[in-house]
């Protein structure tokens, strides 16, 4: 008999083929968070795929005996309740590399248009670009380079790694802070397949604090902000940042103060304190570049987390290939 696989939010095509060449059955549909228990039951569901919408918590966990693995794509699961699901001998699984390399170029996505002010003159040249095109590119004219600035990156795991090499390659100087990391070797692998190692050491926080041009965080949810009033004071004045690991590990109340005396330059969000209802405060300010959580929304990425969400599923049921 085959096993019945639920992809409640979504699945990348090629994640589905493949769950199909290994002969499960998929259903791939939106049941509601509510009808969710009786859903699984009634289909005898093994598998059940999720993002971050659907809960599956312990009221699903101990009403769907049925369910023996909850597969999220993507990495953060707060979503699920993961030891409780274990203890009920249900495997949990997720795909935390697939998508780092997509948050890393969102990081420059933002990175380059605030250095440049692009994401500011896609504002106003819609309204103003016909009448006052002088105007604007005076206002504009003062852009900065980033080749030969330092990045600060507080947190080198999967994506403050790939942040550093994509820094690197445009010629950034890069420091990074983790207490968990004292030195890496980080990887570069050019187009003509050259490669070349170069090893980076971790330095006190006071220091990417203080003397770097760009900060940028990848670290997990923190109980509370890594940045606020004391550490944005403590920034080189006209520093770029960037936030698109999780909302409240730079405080928005300082960040809005930092941003309205210049203290800050301009800073990136793709993530947010009250999600999916940003303050307005933020959405209205003036100089962030904001993007609505779509750090590892990619193409390619999607693609990855399919498929390695099913070759997964298959090494958990089939054995490995
Ligand atoms: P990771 O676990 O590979 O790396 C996180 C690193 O942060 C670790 O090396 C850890 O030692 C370090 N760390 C923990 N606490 C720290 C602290 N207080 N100061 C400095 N370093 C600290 O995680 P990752 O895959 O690189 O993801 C980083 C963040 O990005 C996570 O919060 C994740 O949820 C988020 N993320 C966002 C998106 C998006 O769509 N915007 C997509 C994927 C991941």
């Amino acid at each position: 008999m085959k096993i019945n696989i639920l992809i409640n939010d979504g699945l990348s095509n090629a994640g589905k083929q493949k769950l199909l060449d290994y002969n499960f059955h998929i259903i791939d549909q939106n049941v509601k968070q509510n009808e969710l228990i009786e859903f699984i039951n009634k289909n005898n569901i093994s598998v059940v795929l999720v993002r971050s919408a659907t809960q599956i918590k312990k009221d699903i966990i101990d009403a769907c005996s049925s369910l023996k693995l909850i597969g999220r794509g993507g990495v953060g699961m707060d979503n699920i309740d993961v030891k409780y699901a274990q203890s009920k001998k249900i495997d949990v699984i997720n795909t935390p590399s697939a998508s780092s390399q997509s948050v890393a170029e969102l990081v420059f996505s933002h990175l380059f248009s605030m250095a440049r002010y692009t994401f500011h003159s896609n504002r106003t040249m819609p309204l103003e670009g016909e009448t006052a095109f002088k105007k604007l590119k005076k206002t504009y004219s003062n852009g900065t380079e980033l080749r030969n600035k330092t990045i600060g990156i507080i947190g080198f795991g999967r994506i403050g790694t790939e942040v550093a090499k994509i820094a690197i390659g445009i010629g950034m100087n890069v420091l990074f802070f983790d207490p968990f990391i004292k030195t890496k070797e980080i990887e570069l692998v050019f187009f003509n397949r050259k490669k070349i190692v170069i090893e980076l050491k971790c330095e006190k926080l006071e220091k990417i604090i203080t003397s770097s041009d760009v900060i940028t965080v990848h670290i997990p949810k923190q109980k509370k902000a890594l940045i606020g009033k004391k550490e944005l004071n403590k920034m080189k004045k006209g520093v770029f940042l960037i936030n698109t690991s999780r909302g409240g590990i730079i405080n928005e109340e300082d960040l809005i103060d930092a941003l309205n005396n210049q203290q800050v330059h301009s800073a990136g969000l793709d993530v947010f304190e009250n999600e999916p209802k940003p303050s307005i405060k933020i959405l209205m300010q003036d100089h962030i570049s904001l993007s609505p959580h779509i750090g590892a929304s990619t193409i390619e990425a999607q693609e990855r987390i399919g498929i390695e969400l099913a070759e997964q599923i298959n090494n958990k049921f089939n054995g490995k290939n």
